[in-house]
């Protein structure tokens, strides 16, 4: 869509505003709404101005005027309006050089593209994100003094952390840890989830499945078709909107935390990818797990700069609340086919070369879409280039292991601190070409410090009231 076209879509849809909204470096979509009358297709070139001393960790208040030009190719129709209203994305400039700006994320995800062309690696990369999100009913929650959390209105007061002794009477209720798959009407879930697909679906999402998760306290997933890397990450923002809105709608509140209930599942966002060339993969061969010797290499550079990449693909201090062992979520960087322990599984569900793909299993559904997608891109990049050897496979149970065993292995950084000082000593791999710049990545470790891991040092847990309060 060209700016002309934009303007033709937006009358077709009978558009009375353009919201502008771009990604902050955290992953939240930020927005402002224009009346549309008052604009042209200059608005294509000049963009708008606003304040980015007021986005989290950009730019200081005396460099604070910044531009944000929509890309009219990202034109939809929101859903979520009253008054019809037409979307665009916008990249972010600095004003004065006219330069993209360099902590952009969307800007991040199309320089990591280029870079990969550049490299004459490939010429796509594609990405399967497989995010899982908690539906809980919108009203308040607390922690009780073991640190679960419960619903302090809920008519299932009782209701604890689903564990049959402390539940009481289930009824239609998912069991513990017993929500994969059981059919309504202990899937509760499914008629709002499909609300939530339809609209995908008119926004261009292709949609492969949804299902109820695990996770007992309303875990769900909605499965995406796999697409370039660029798009996908547009589309993530747009999966996060749809699904947050439609739960309101229906009185619901929805949330990306990896970890909210004690003792439930975690909520993953295992992430496939796959690189092409001229049409054709470049990932199926006739190595370990019918992969190509490229792909092996590119397990090898995911595996070594595995705790780096954490800090972006788990980037919250809940993260590590879901990486434990026990409870799903991948702590072992290795690669194994079919081992749902490993944090590299290699799919075998399809013979097809065209399926052929890793899948990554440690990131949460907290990441930024650009940064961990590109960071997962970058670190393959940087494994193929050095022919990294990915080590032996692990195709046993990594959770049956013993402590002895286990050390021997590499594993995911164990808080956001760890993770964050991996990032401080390994990210060669994510500024070469200028993909990410050493700017952004100091802005990210600096706010990650200040405002999540000091700000919680400075709070007293509620669990620490039943740990110490009788000291
Ligand atoms: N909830 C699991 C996780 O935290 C993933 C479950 C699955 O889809 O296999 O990663
Ligand atoms: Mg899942
Ligand atoms: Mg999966």
């Amino acid at each position: 869509m060209d700016p002309k076209e934009f303007f033709k879509f937006a009358k077709e849809n009978n558009a009375a505003q353009l919201d502008m909204k771009f990604c902050d470096m955290f992953g939240t979509w930020q927005h402002c709404t224009y009346p549309l009358d008052t604009l042209d297709e200059g608005v294509f070139e000049d963009g708008f101005g606003f304040d980015g001393s007021s986005i989290r960790a950009w730019q200081a208040i005396n460099e604070s005027d910044m531009i944000a030009i929509p890309d009219p190719n990202s034109a939809r129709m929101d859903p979520f309006f009253a008054i019809p209203t037409v979307s665009v994305i916008a990249d972010i400039y600095d004003p004065i050089t006219k330069q993209p700006y360099n902590k952009d994320p969307r800007g991040v995800a199309k320089r990591g593209i280029e870079y990969l062309k550049q490299t004459g690696i490939a010429d796509s990369c594609f990405i399967g994100p497989e995010p899982e999100f908690f539906i809980f009913d919108d009203i308040r929650f607390a922690t009780n003094q073991r640190g679960a959390m419960y619903e302090i209105d809920s008519s299932e007061a009782a209701w604890n952390t689903g564990k049959p002794e402390l539940a009481g009477n289930l009824g239609h209720k998912v069991g513990y840890k017993a929500g994969y798959f059981p059919v309504a009407p202990n899937d509760s879930l499914v008629d709002i989830r499909g609300e939530m697909v339809q609209l995908m679906r008119e926004l261009g999402i292709v949609v492969e499945a949804h299902h109820h998760e695990v996770g007992t306290a309303g875990q769900c997933e909605i499965d995406m078709k796999f697409t370039d890397l660029e798009t996908m990450s547009d589309q993530f923002l747009w999966y996060k909107y749809v699904v947050k809105n439609v739960a309101k709608k229906h009185g619901k509140t929805v949330t990306f935390m990896p970890k909210p209930v004690f003792e439930d599942n975690g909520s993953g966002m295992h992430t496939h990818i796959s690189f092409w060339k001229d049409g054709d993969t470049l990932m199926a061969g006739d190595g370990y797990a019918g992969m190509s010797e490229m792909a092996l290499h590119g397990i090898g550079g995911i595996i070594k700069h595995g705790r780096a990449l954490v800090a972006l693909s788990n980037p919250t201090a809940n993260s590590f609340h879901r990486l434990v062992p026990g409870f799903e979520a991948p702590v072992t960087l290795a690669m194994s086919q079919r081992n749902r322990s490993a944090s590299c599984r290699i799919p075998m569900y399809s013979t097809s070369p065209k399926a052929k793909r890793v899948e990554f299993r440690t990131p949460d559904p907290s990441a930024c879409g650009y940064l961990s997608f590109t960071a997962l891109m970058m670190a393959m990049i940087d494994g193929i280039q050095n022919k990294i050897d990915p080590g032996e496979p692990l195709d046993r149970d990594i959770y049956d292991m013993t402590p002895e065993e286990l050390a021997e292995t590499n594993v995911a950084p164990t808080s956001l601190g760890e993770a964050l000082e991996a990032l401080e000593a390994d990210h060669d791999f994510l500024t070469a070409g200028d993909v990410f710049s050493q700017d952004m990545l100091d802005s990210f470790i600096e706010y990650k410090r200040a405002e999540e891991i000091d700000a919680l040092r400075l709070r007293p847990h509620p669990y620490e009231f039943d740990l110490y309060y009788n000291v």
